[in-house]
This record gives structure tokens, sequence and C-alpha cells, in this order.
């Protein structure tokens, strides 16, 4: 049997009428990783011997007629800022090279405790700073699609491993992009839920205010239910929140879904277009109703981004000096020396940027003029999508301006890697949930890049875009 195509949902069914058992699934899928993710290096570690102990339990379970909870022996990556007890826990710098984290993200001990199988950590850019992977310390990661093209990032080991077949799914963090914007160039699905939807506990935080954690999978049906598992308020971080909302199907039908004119512009690939405007037609022959909006201060968003974003990341990387987890600094007499040495040697040049950058905005004399500032305009953003929610249920956009880059094609110019994330930075932003869904099924090896669009929504409305997602999948 071909273990390599299974979804989540296909998974429960084999497993539960005893097709297969999770240890002999977990098996192939490391021999898969054994033999072929040398060329894609979408692993920075794995976690073999757990994940066979956990793949048993999830088969005793079933043998004992145990209750099987919806990912009960479900293969799953998580990417390498996540903490995972007793493994090394780099978020792909070689300043946390030898840290081993001492507990568990709630997102792990979540997945722990509904018997998910964990396969182990997946490559990223360094801290989660990029949009190609190539920010990582250690190795870059290639698309399954075209190994001479990246596979977006900065969770792009997760969005790979996926496509790759490595894994049923896997997790990610999107500040600006990071789930949204691999997924569409992978082909595969990402979801970034509501800003505290998911509790941060254990994430190595980039930018407290935009940072959630969430699902990649080959479905949107896997989508909720990997995101059903992780979501909920926890008493560690006091910025998650338990929610209810459920829309019936017919309810679902009747959403009305908006075209931001400021997201449709010159600029988008040819590619991408066309695969947007694909999406539309199909979802007008589902009887969804369009109308055009608008979102005006769209422009800013990326500014503001890069003003808040690396402010917040000046401050949480101010906490690691390199003394304990990383050694390659060493005959230093003063501790100011060591300190300056382990951060310029141990951040790479991305990260440096960001820290300087940030420094230098929440710098006195300048906070004003561009922390405070960008702060006012992210709450003219959030506006935007307050009154554009009045008009419509769900905003409809790209997710990217193009298809898979080449490796190497962006990595002189950090302007235009920052523009892959322009059409996904507003969602963090406003705090809205957002997923990025393939316009079809892409098959590796096929010559076509993949293209993702993306549905935005209302807080806490997640159900909206799976709902008309699992429309548009089962077309
Ligand atoms: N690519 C964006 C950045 O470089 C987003 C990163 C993210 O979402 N973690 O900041």
């Amino acid at each position: 049997m071909d273990f390599k195509n299974l979804t989540i949902k296909s998974f429960q069914e084999g497993f539960r009428l005893k097709e297969f058992s999770a240890l002999e699934v977990a098996e192939e899928l490391f021999k898969e990783i054994d033999a072929h993710d040398s060329e894609i290096g979408a692993f920075l570690s794995c976690t073999k011997d757990e994940a066979f102990l956990a793949a048993g339990k999830a088969d005793t379970l079933r043998a004992e007629g145990g209750e099987l909870g919806p990912l009960a022996g479900v293969p799953i990556a998580v990417k390498d800022n996540m903490l995972m007890a007793g493994h090394i826990t780099t978020a792909a710098s070689k300043l946390l090279e030898h840290y081993t984290a001492s507990y568990d993200a709630t997102v792990i001990s979540k997945l722990k405790s509904s018997n998910a199988v964990l396969l182990g950590k997946t490559n990223m850019d360094e801290f989660a700073m990029g949009s190609s992977t190539e920010n990582s310390a250690f190795h870059i990661t290639k698309n399954p699609h075209d190994p001479t093209r990246v596979p977006g990032g900065s969770s792009g080991g997760s969005a790979a491993a996926v496509a790759a077949g490595f894994t049923i799914a896997s997790l990610g963090s999107d500040t600006g992009g990071s789930i949204r914007q691999p997924a569409a160039l992978c082909g595969v699905v990402g979801m970034k839920p509501t800003y505290g939807a998911v509790s941060r506990f254990g994430l190595i935080a980039m930018a407290s205010s935009l940072d959630q954690i969430g699902p990649f999978t080959k479905t949107v049906e896997d989508s909720r239910i990997l995101f059903d598992v992780i979501r909920g308020r926890d008493v560690h971080d006091a910025t998650s929140t338990d929610f209810n909302y459920s829309p019936t199907e017919e309810e679902i039908k009747k959403l009305k879904i908006g075209i931001p004119k400021e997201y449709f512009v010159d600029g988008i690939a040819p590619d991408v277009s066309k695969g947007v405007t694909e999406a539309i037609e199909k979802l007008k022959r589902l009887g969804f109703s369009f109308k055009e909006i608008s979102l005006p201060h769209t422009k800013y968003a990326l500014s503001v981004y890069y003003i808040i974003m690396p402010a917040e990341v000046s401050t949480n990387l101010a906490r690691l000096d390199g003394i304990r987890y990383s050694r390659d600094v060493k005959d230093v007499k003063k501790l100011k020396e060591l300190y300056i040495k382990n951060r310029a040697h141990g951040f790479g040049a991305e990260t440096r940027r960001r820290v300087l950058l940030g420094t230098f905005v929440l710098s006195s004399g300048y906070y004003d003029a561009y922390y405070s500032k960008a702060q006012k305009v992210r709450r003219l953003i959030q506006e935007d999508f307050d009154n554009a929610f009045k008009e419509v249920d769900v905003i409809l956009s790209p997710v990217t301006p193009t298809s898979a880059f080449k490796i190497g094609e962006k990595t002189s110019d950090p302007l235009s890697m920052y523009l892959s994330d322009i059409f996904t930075i507003p969602a963090n932003l406003a705090g809205v949930p957002a997923i990025s869904i393939p316009v079809k099924k892409y098959g590796l090896g096929s010559d076509e890049l993949p293209v993702g669009f993306q549905l935005m929504g209302k807080h806490f409305h997640e159900e909206d875009l799976f709902g008309i997602g699992e429309l548009y999948e089962r077309e």
C-alpha cells in the first residue's frame, strides 16, 4: 500500500478498519524520509524512537478497543521552533544549536495526548525570518515539485514534508505569511488561525503580536481536524481563548465573498492570476456570490510590518546571549565581548538585519516617528477589515505574487524577498484567520508549479474558510 498519499481522513478510515497499523505507516514514512530527505532537506532532526513508541501505543489502544481520537496514530512533523521536551530545538539558528527543550509546547502536548505520532522537527528560516527557507543556519530545503526552486518560508520544511509525502500533516508558524506562502508554493493547504485561537506557549517567539501556529495538510478537511485538536484556551498563554462558531452547510453556501481591488494589481505573475481566476470561476459555479471591496490601507501593510515585526524581534531575541547553547566562541576575556561575539557569530545575516532595524525603530527619539506611527496605521488596517466584513463574509485574494522562485534568486535582494509576503501580512496585522488552498491538485513531477488562493475571514470564523474550502475541494 502506498502510504505517501494518505490524508488524516483516509488514515482514520484505514486504521479503524485494520487495513494497516500505525507502526507500519510510521516505518514506511521513515523509509521514505531516509531515502529521499537528503534531496529535499525538509527535516532538521527526526524523533524516530518516540515515533515508534507512540505508534505502538496507538496500535495497542486500537487492539484494546480504546477510544481512538481523531489523530490516533497519525504521523505529524513539527517546525523546529516549537519545544518538544528532551529534543534539540534550534529554530534553525546556530545560537540554539545545542539547546534541548525541557518542556513541551502546548501544541505538542495536545498532539501527544491525542496519540499522534511525531516524526521530527522541520527546517525553517532562522527564527522564522524569511520566505524561502534559505536563511536556515543548517541547510536549505528544496521544493518537492521542482528541486531547483524554494519551498517558500519560513515554514518551508513543514510544507515540503507534506508535499513530498514524508508526513501526513505538519505544524508551522505564521507571523507574516510563513504558513500560507510555503503552502501555496508547495501545493498543500496551510492555515493561519485567528490571533489567540492557538496557544503560543512553547513557540520560540518571533513577533509576539503577530505569531500564530497552524496546520499544513493535504486537504481542507484535514486542516480542520488538526486545527480542532490544537486550538483553544491555554492557561500558559493569556492571549489564547476558546470560541464556538459552527455554521451549517446551508449557511456556508450563503456566504458572500469579497474581492479586494488592492490585491489584484499589476506585477502578479501570469500563472498566479490565471490560477486565482480559475478558483473564483469555480466558486461562482458552486453558487457563491462575489462583490468587489476595498481595503484602502493595504499599501501600507508591508511598511508597517517591517517596523512592528523587527521591533518585536529585537526585543524577543534580546534574551539570547549564546552562553549556554552555542559553542562557537571561545577565549574571550570580557562578558560584553562574549555577548557581542556570540550574537555576531551566532545570528545569520537576516536575523542581524532585523535586530538592528528593530533596535533602531525603538530607540529614543525615533520611537514616535516609527513604532508608534506604525501602530496607528496597523489600527487603520484592522479597521479596513472590520469595514469590509460589514459588506462580505469572506475575502478572497492571491497568496503570493509568484509561484515558487529559483533557489538563490532573491537572496541578495532582501526587498524583493519581503515582497513575497505582500498579500499575507495584512491578515497578521489584523489578527484574522486566513487559509491558503491549492487551486487544484498538483501531482509531483508535472511541469506546472502549484498556485494557491487565499481566503480570509472574520475573527474566530475559521469555519467559514474550512466550509468554503471543503465545498471547493469536493468539486
Ligand atoms: N516571510 C515573512 C518574514 O520574513 C514572514 C515570516 C513569518 O511569517 N514567520 O518576516
